[in-house]
């Protein structure tokens, strides 16, 4: 299961913030912000967002929630922004206790990603075969209607898979030898990652 669905989890139940970076940048997009303007295009095309854009978005995110710690969900996605939160966070005196790589196959991840339905109200998330809606089209918990995310489309989706293994995989080597670097196996349910994501936390 996805790491929108398993940050805000461990996050809630770990009273820290849950930073999501699609997140933040999906509410300028619906506030229509400058930033928000100019993020729309890349998002709908499954490509990242420039540097500049997502870096000063995440860092004034960052400078409200550092008290009570926070969980970085989809940022950095390249080494660029991977240098620019080392800085962020040596002008903070900050350090990242954990750096958690979650892995599944790419064939998992389209299925998943191309089934995914959310709630126009309120955010909930389904999925078209594994955790269908009780109504076709309606949200169990309000009533809301749901909608495919535009980068959801089997087309956007193949960009989004290459942007990651082009941009986003080459972070593998920037972490993987840093104190706190963990893989986990992100291809089972969603109870079963979420066990292995807390373990691996706390390990
Ligand atoms: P997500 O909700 O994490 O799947 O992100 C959705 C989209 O937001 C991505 O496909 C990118 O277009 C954009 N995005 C999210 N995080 C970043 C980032 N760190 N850098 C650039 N673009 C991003």
């Amino acid at each position: 299961m996805g790491k929108g669905t398993q940050g805000e989890r461990f996050s809630s139940e770990n009273g820290i913030s849950h930073l999501a970076m699609g997140d933040i940048l999906r509410a300028a997009v619906r506030d229509a912000t400058e930033a928000g303007k100019r993020a729309r295009v890349y998002m709908d095309e499954g490509k990242l967002v420039p540097d500049d854009v997502v870096v000063s978005m995440i860092e004034d995110r960052i400078a409200e929630d550092d008290v009570a710690g926070f969980l970085l969900d989809g940022f950095p996605r390249n080494v660029v922004q991977a240098d620019a939160l080392d800085a962020m966070l040596a002008r903070r005196h900050l350090m990242l206790d954990k750096i958690v790589f979650m892995d599944a196959p790419e064939k998992e991840l389209v299925e998943r990603l191309s089934g995914r339905l959310i709630c126009r109200a309120c955010g909930f998330g389904f999925h078209r075969h594994y955790s269908p809606p009780r109504e076709a089209g309606r949200c169990d918990r309000c009533g809301g209607e749901l909608y495919q995310r535009e980068d959801d489309r089997e087309e956007v989706i193949a960009s989004r898979l290459q942007v990651y293994s082009e941009q986003t995989e080459p972070l593998l080597v920037y972490y993987k030898d840093k104190p706190g670097f963990v893989r986990i196996d992100a291809s089972g349910k969603m109870q079963e990652v979420y066990t292995a994501l807390k373990e691996a936390v706390k390990g």
